[in-house]
């Protein structure tokens, strides 16, 4: 947006807190209450069958109330609108980052399924994190691809959801992740069946490593 544009529009919609509502400097902005509330990085526990794929995981915040509604806002109904206050967030967690996910190496979105991304219009790993992780030093790579459609996982229990992703992900041809140390990315983990079959195709590839990072997990 052009500088005298991007005036007139905080005039008429002035921008806000997406929590709150206050009103903030600039779109996409959070009061610091708000932030600190919904910003909650942690390490995600993980049980031991999924350890044998996948060798760590974290979460940037809880998925409930305000992550989980920016969430559903992006991936439902297709609002872009909700990327800055992400965006904003995942800069306020960069120390973080730097500091609890070393070294920086590749990282890989979990992709949907071709169709499925064509009728979204994108794929919601993608928008939330590349630009973030490039500018902190990522390579990025779209190294994985989905074989086939999967039914949508929330409304299915744990074991069915297993079931539903395995054997959903292959590396691509050119993945070329042999040796490397893998950061999967994707919105949320709840069962943490859709990281898991990610991370063992990434390993059937050679990767030396797998670890994952969510925007947000309702796992404490
Ligand atoms: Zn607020």
């Amino acid at each position: 947006m052009g500088a005298v544009l991007e005036v007139l529009a905080n005039f008429i919609f002035p921008p806000h807190c997406p929590v709150c509502q206050a009103y903030v400097p600039q779109r996409g902005g959070w009061c610091q209450d708000c932030l600190t509330v919904t910003l909650r990085p942690h390490r995600l526990p993980l049980d031991p069958a999924m350890l044998s794929a996948l060798d760590a995981a974290w979460a940037l915040g809880s998925y409930h109330g305000t992550l989980r509604g920016l969430i559903h806002r992006l991936k439902y109904q297709r609002q872009r609108s909700v990327l800055p206050a992400m965006q904003t967030l995942l800069t306020a967690a960069s120390p973080w980052l730097s500091q609890e996910i070393v070294p920086c190496a590749m990282a890989v979105p979990v992709p949907l399924y071709a169709a499925k991304e064509r009728e979204r219009g994108f794929n919601q790993a993608e928008l939330i994190f590349q630009e973030w992780l490039l500018k902190n030093g990522w390579q990025w790579r779209r190294a994985l691809q989905r074989r086939r459609a999967t039914l949508p996982q929330y409304g299915l229990a744990a074991e069915a959801r297993a079931q539903n992703m395995r054997g959903a992900f292959l590396a691509a041809a050119d993945a070329a992740v042999q040796g490397s140390d893998v950061l999967l990315v994707d919105d949320i983990l709840t069962t943490g069946s859709t990281l898991f079959a990610g991370a063992l195709a990434l390993r059937a590839a050679g990767a030396r490593s797998v670890r994952a990072l969510v925007l947000a997990s309702d796992r404490q």
